[in-house]
């Protein structure tokens, strides 16, 4: 039998899957990251014997933390301080003789969205909300990418937020006050010094409230068919989070149409289903 194979490079977590022709995933495991690159390395090529199971793969897909070299296939994922500008397309070709695609994790989310997530539009933006704030954007199916093929950083944009502890607001960037500093887990166990599954009635109105105001501000730029929300953050918060945050963005829609906004239905494996919507692609090229 002829498989791709989908690898999510997590800072905590590493999964690796097996899928057919279709996209459809097989087998799965997953294990804690090693810190020693080397330790993760040899751990991920274990983890693709175990899932291969001995059938012929015909590509890999690779979802990774960013920064990362999409073109050439390397990466530095900045939670992992030892992963410093792998060669991970390189040592994948050389060690299995086919070709790896990897992308940004919300990059590979977006396109798992696209292709296995039943958000077949034209602009379709996926937002994560979970320990920080990131998102890609499809146009047509195809990645959007910015300058010299960087990942535009949604999660650091700038909004009019509401703080009853603006004092607390601190972005991990560097930058300040951006989106992911107000309503990422992490932003929010900085505010309100409880997880996000704690918050109160009026703490969930200012998250909903804030999260409203980054859906305005994404709609306003990008004007997108449908806006995706995934992650911990957003799938725990559920539609005490969602509908006033839709209701926010649709009141300060005046010149653009409002998106269709929903959670995602994919879990939380996500950026896994994109390492196989990758390897797909990668096969096709
Ligand atoms: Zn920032």
């Amino acid at each position: 039998m002829k498989i791709f194979v989908g690898l999510d490079i997590g800072g905590t977590k590493l999964l690796v899957c097996a899928a057919n022709e279709k996209g459809e995933v097989l087998r799965r495991t997953s294990r804690g990251t090693p810190l020693p690159l080397q330790e993760g390395l040899d751990a991920l090529y274990e983890m693709v014997a175990e899932v291969a199971a001995g059938d012929e793969i015909l590509a890999f897909g690779a979802a990774a933390g960013g920064p990362l070299d999409w073109k050439n296939g390397i990466v530095s994922p900045l939670h992992q301080p030892e992963w410093q500008d792998v060669p991970l397309g390189r040592l994948f070709k050389e060690r299995y003789d086919c070709p790896l695609a990897v992308e940004v994790d919300t990059d590979a989310a977006v396109l798992a969205e696209y292709q296995f997530g039943g958000a077949r539009v034209s602009r379709l933006l996926y937002i994560t909300m979970s320990t920080g704030v990131g998102g890609g954007l499809l146009l047509d199916g195809e990645l959007y990418r910015g300058q010299g093929g960087s990942h535009p950083e949604v999660g650091h944009l700038g909004i009019a937020y509401r703080c009853a502890h603006a004092e607390r607001i601190e972005c991990e960037c560097g930058a300040g006050d951006c989106v992911e500093a107000i309503i990422s887990g992490n932003g929010i166990r900085r505010i309100y010094g409880k997880p996000a599954q704690n918050l109160d009635e009026a703490e969930w109105s200012e998250v909903s409230y804030n999260l409203g105001q980054a859906l305005r501000s994404y709609s306003a730029l990008y004007a997108p068919d449908l806006i995706v929300l995934g992650g911990g953050v957003a799938v725990g918060g559920g539609q005490r989070l969602l509908e006033p945050a839709i209701r926010l963005m649709q009141e300060h829609c005046k010149l653009v149409p409002a998106p269709e906004v929903r959670l995602s239905d994919l879990g939380y494996e996500t950026a896994l289903y994109g390492s196989v919507a990758l390897a797909m692609r990668a096969k096709a090229e």
